[in-house]
């Protein structure tokens, strides 16, 4: 097997693929959040995955942590649904533990391209030793299935992650593999996914079947492009194509293990979108961290196979989240309950869940439709997502997370150092480790930029190096200087993404005024020339304050208004402001001042105003009274959302009254 950059399966002419990782360095904004995630998470994640013990369960040096004895078990599913989450007769465990090491081996991995770790190199190494002595002599490979429930390996791929957990692993190891050189744990998952392909697939005698939690999907299509292996690629479209069918693959599987069909925790197949197919498919429905894995693969084998018929699906549900279910911080999945999406326009604020993972996955997503070309009806989402209801997940110092991102807090809302569910910090260490990745995508003769930002990129296009530098405060402001610099002169298309929050955008190529309008096609100007050494773009985008209101269907937050700047949503902390939060109203007619505060939360832009707040002053006795309170005057200070929760606790809030 040999490594190549892609398995070109479908139509590569006009696939965009992400620069790797290590071939975009990241400064500035960015480059302070990954410095913080390979000085602190990535060695925080490999501690915290220690003390729960993580190690027992996967080292078959060490005893089994023991068979999980559920406290009750009416049914063999509940068993299994149990032991997923929590319980067990001699240590805690959980089925998707070789998932978060999966993510925290990928973390760390990236982490590596920006800061030498070599006693965190050899701790991984250690885990890769373990996972190679687990695997079993046909491949199988789960830490789980061989050392807790034994015997019960392939019955239960609705509730157990069974395949999930063989993503992370496989996201792991292509990214160890990236960053090291070192393929020890490749191998091992290639075989594991030899494994799985003998068992599961279209062809007679194998098993019909596919995870109820996604993530296998876009595993394999990383490992195919990495390896080059077709079959891989294969494997993760037949996952895509299988999902939904009749007879349910689910019905049959519990049948098969003695269970009711209908006896599921989450009463319908919607939890895990395997309710219809996937091309059928128009509502974002169920798990929200499962609907952003499926899309993600789905988005990916669009791109491979050039398949429209994914990429319509695909459309209307983008359409659906788009519309109707995202937080303006880009966070999805309202509630806890189902631990995703509820009704349309069903966006409570104080009780989102709005997991961590969540966010990060439709970055995954929306950066995957960006495979498709350019187009910043993606791209602008992406960033939503990345610069607020993500980062948010992790704290500023790279030590502490979130799992629930809500846009409303009475101040219990606080960081943790870790979750009997630890799924979302290795995810944000993982995508802000390898944040160069986004920011560019490349085709046959075109680069697209995506985002904004000091950083400079590395890439060959029609056999010629270039470099790309691009120097920008961004968020903080809107102009960018691009440099490219290709070693001999090359014709080559760049992409500029322009964002639809600037209404005013000028372009410049060395010195030269470009008009937007004639060049600007699905929101990216496209300028296509021959590049030589020292050309310059210079683009400013304006960055005004905005007020956003949102659609009147959404009846939590009618009568208020949130700020912007940029891609960022603001918030305002009680720390920052003299009154209780939910008595200031900012009033449309007060003028909004942006200020630059170095000195502030690592730098940032706060964002004030003179609003009215409620007094609470001459209020005597009771709870009620004909009269409305007083007003004071107050001043209004709000801070980047995803900065909140860095200092003192107290309250918070996204939606302001709108006065
Ligand atoms: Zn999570």
């Amino acid at each position: 097997m040999t490594a190549s950059p892609s398995a070109k399966t479908g139509n590569p002419k006009l696939a965009f693929r992400p620069l790797p990782v290590p071939q975009v360095d990241v400064h500035g904004f960015w480059g302070d959040r990954a410095d913080a995630v390979a000085a602190r998470t990535a060695d925080i994640l490999y501690d915290r995955c220690v003390e729960a013990r993580m190690l027992e369960q996967i080292d078959p040096d060490r005893p089994s942590p023991g068979i999980v004895i559920p406290f009750h078990s009416p049914s063999p599913d509940e068993a299994d649904r149990q032991g997923a989450e929590f319980t067990g007769s001699t240590v805690t465990t959980q089925m998707f533990w070789d998932s978060d090491l999966g993510k925290t081996i990928e973390t760390a991995a990236y982490s590596l391209y920006r800061r030498k770790n070599p006693e965190l190199e050899k701790k991984i190494d250690a885990v890769i030793d373990m996972y190679g002595r687990l695997q079993q002599e046909d491949g199988y490979l789960s830490s789980w299935y061989q050392r807790i429930q034994p015997g019960k390996r392939w019955t239960n791929l609705r509730d157990c992650h069974e395949l999930y957990c063989a993503g992370h692993l496989i996201e792991g190891a292509v990214a160890y593999y990236q960053a090291t050189g070192k393929r020890k744990l490749l191998d091992i998952m290639c075989r594991y996914a030899d494994h799985i392909a003998s068992v599961l697939g279209p062809e007679p005698g194998k098993k019909k079947g596919y995870c109820g939690h996604e993530e296998i999907e876009l595993a394999l299509v990383k490992l195919a492009r990495v390896t080059g292996e077709k079959k891989y690629m294969e494997l993760a479209k037949y996952f895509i194509d299988q999902r939904g069918l009749e007879p349910h693959y689910f019905d049959e599987e519990a049948r098969a293990r003695g269970a009711d069909p209908k006896a599921y925790h989450f009463k319908t197949y919607e939890y895990s979108q395997s309710h219809i197919p996937v091309r059928e498919q128009d509502k974002v429905v169920g798990h929200a961290v499962g609907a952003m894995y499926l899309y993600s693969g789905m988005a990916d084998i669009a791109t491979e196979y050039g398949d429209e018929s994914l990429r319509v699906a695909l459309d209307r549900l983008w359409d659906d989240l788009t519309a109707k279910n995202l937080y303006i911080t880009g966070g999805i999945g309202p509630s806890a309950h189902n631990e995703g999406f509820t009704s349309d326009y069903d966006l409570p604020n104080e009780t989102a869940y709005a997991e961590t993972c969540a966010a990060v996955g439709l970055v995954f997503w929306a950066s995957r439709m960006l495979g498709m070309g350019p187009n910043a009806r993606y791209a602008d989402m992406m960033e939503r997502a990345l610069y607020n209801g993500s980062i948010s997940g992790l704290s500023l110092d790279g030590s502490l997370f979130f799992y629930e991102n809500p846009l409303e807090s009475r101040g219990r809302h606080n960081r943790w150092k870790w979750h009997r569910c630890p799924c979302c910090p290795p995810n944000v260490g993982r995508m802000v480790a390898s944040i160069g990745s986004y920011f560019y995508s490349l085709a046959d003769d075109a680069l697209a930029v995506h985002l904004y930002g000091d950083s400079t990129a590395r890439f060959d296009i029609s056999g010629v190096p270039v470099n790309l530098t691009q120097a920008s405060r961004y968020p903080w402001d809107g102009a960018v200087e691009i440099t490219v610099e290709p070693q001999a002169p090359v014709e080559f298309t760049l992409h500029l993404r322009i964002p639809a929050w600037s209404s005013n955008a000028a372009l410049e190529v060395n010195g030269e005024a470009v008009k937007l309008a004639d060049v600007t096609s699905d929101g990216y100007a496209a300028i296509r020339r021959t590049w030589k050494k020292g050309d310059r773009v210079r683009l400013d985008l304006e960055m005004p304050i905005e007020r956003l209101y949102a659609n009147p269907r959404v009846r939590q937050d009618a009568g208020r208004v949130a700020l912007s700047r940029g891609p960022l949503v603001y918030c305002v902390e009680a720390t920052d402001n003299d009154s209780q939060l939910h008595r200031l109203t900012l009033p449309r007619t007060a003028s909004v001042e942006a200020r630059e505060r170095p000195e502030l939360l690592g730098g940032v832009v706060t964002l004030s105003a003179t609003a009215q707040a409620d007094a609470g002053d001459g209020w005597q006795g009771g709870l009620y009274r004909p009269e409305p309170p007083a007003t004071t005057q107050t001043r209004l200070t709000a801070i980047p959302y995803f900065a909140w929760a860095n200092r003192e606790p107290g309250e918070m809030l996204v939606w302001l009254r709108d006065g």
